[in-house]
């Protein structure tokens, strides 16, 4: 009798350990992490942590109706008419209302075109184009880095209250939606240049430029469990989460109310604080500027990853593990050193060298020393140690 008290004791254990796995998908981690495996255990992929990550970045993003990969695991590389015929029926709200985030998005830039041509039209002065090339170029781009790149996505430093939070969130004009940036930029870390990368440069220039629609935004079937390692994701960000049954509803992250409140006021905060330093002048340049913005950093993915092809430099792009390059352009106005990037992702700097100016990173050292950012990670003498001084003595 105590033998099977004790057999059924253990059964229940088993059954609650599986369902707390199924549950938090980072105890799966952990326990992967402290359990000791025997020799051919460790060689049983199945068993490996990295695998399993695979796994749950293969899963998190909606494939695109062309899919990702072919039978023998070949990236598919649709027609330019595929890719369109994609992007406007995951952009069609009453087919389905869980496309309104890439839509709300795409409003956004909308809404943002009619003040470029404002600009044009109305305040083309030497001062307002001035403004717009240091607003559209420097300003929004590193702020891209500072906000969605390195503290939502890769978590390379921290802030020491909310207040300086929704003050870094809020410096600039709204308009791409964390959530979409976010997950699916940990998932082109994990997938960089193979099948499943949602702007994969080898698959054209149409491919990255409308990736926001056609391949960033999250699965609209994730179970409970994947879906909150989603919310794990994106916590730090200080975007309030959908429970899973509003997920399940709306097939995002963030709930519509939110993501529309917090656009608004934004927009609205922003209107009036131009308007009162240089009238709609300023006001429509800046805005026209912001829109212009948010359709050229569409570039980028396919630019950084050298066009699809091999364009690494030996001593420029120390890191091999994938076709990320760096450039000087997007270097200098955005922070955006690339392979040094994938080099060391959760770095706080980017820009390494001495002529490797980095905006981004700047903004993280004033905040820190000003007290607003309480911690940040920086791989500089990593960068030197590892790859730029070993490299140096074998040329
Ligand atoms: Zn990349
Ligand atoms: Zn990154």
């Amino acid at each position: 009798m105590c033998k099977l008290y004790i057999l059924f004791c253990v059964y229940r254990l088993k059954l609650l350990n599986f369902n707390l796995l199924e549950i938090n998908p980072l105890l799966l981690k952990k326990t992967y992490l402290t359990t000791k495996f025997s020799k051919k255990e460790k060689s049983n992929n199945k068993l490996k942590p990295t695998n399993y990550t695979m796994h749950f970045f293969e899963r998190v993003l909606q494939p695109p109706t062309y899919g990702w990969k072919d039978d023998s695991g070949e990236l598919i590389k649709p027609s330019g008419a595929q890719i369109i015929k994609e992007f406007f029926s995951r952009l069609n709200i009453f087919g389905d209302k869980k496309n309104w985030l890439p839509f709300l998005s795409w409003i956004k830039i909308l809404c943002l075109i009619p003040f470029f041509f404002i600009f044009l039209i109305y305040f083309l002065e030497w001062w307002t184009v001035l403004a717009a090339f240091v607003y559209s170029m420097i300003i929004m781009g590193t702020h891209g880095t500072i906000w969605h790149h390195r503290y939502c996505t890769h978590g390379a430093y921290t802030f020491t209250n909310k207040y300086w939070r929704f003050f870094t969130q809020n410096l600039t004009i709204n308009v791409i939606p964390e959530e979409i940036y976010v997950v699916s930029h940990h998932v082109h870390h994990s997938l960089s240049d193979q099948p499943g990368d949602p702007y994969n440069a080898q698959a054209g220039f149409l491919y990255c430029f409308l990736a926001d629609v056609n391949h960033q935004p999250i699965a609209k079937d994730l179970s409970e469990a994947e879906f909150s390692r989603v919310q794990q994701l994106m916590e730090h960000t200080g975007v309030k989460s959908n429970t899973y049954a509003q997920y399940q509803y709306w097939g995002s992250y963030v709930n519509p109310k939110g993501a529309i409140l917090s656009w608004l006021l934004n927009w609205a905060f922003w209107y009036a604080a131009f308007y009162l330093i240089g009238g709609h002048a300023l006001a429509c340049t800046l805005f026209g500027a912001a829109g212009f913005w948010g359709v050229g950093v569409r570039t980028f993915n396919y630019e950084g990853h050298g066009k699809g092809d091999d364009k690494k430099k030996a001593g420029t792009d120390y890191n091999q593990k994938d076709n990320s390059i760096n450039q000087l352009w997007p270097g200098f106005v955005a922070g955006e050193w690339h392979n040094n990037h994938h080099l060391y992702p959760k770095s706080a700097r980017s820009g390494f060298k001495p002529h490797q100016v980095d905006l981004a990173w700047y903004y993280i050292k004033m905040m820190h020393t000003l007290g607003a950012v309480k911690h940040y990670k920086c791989f500089k003498k990593q960068f030197y140690a590892y790859h730029y001084l070993p490299s140096k003595s074998k040329s």
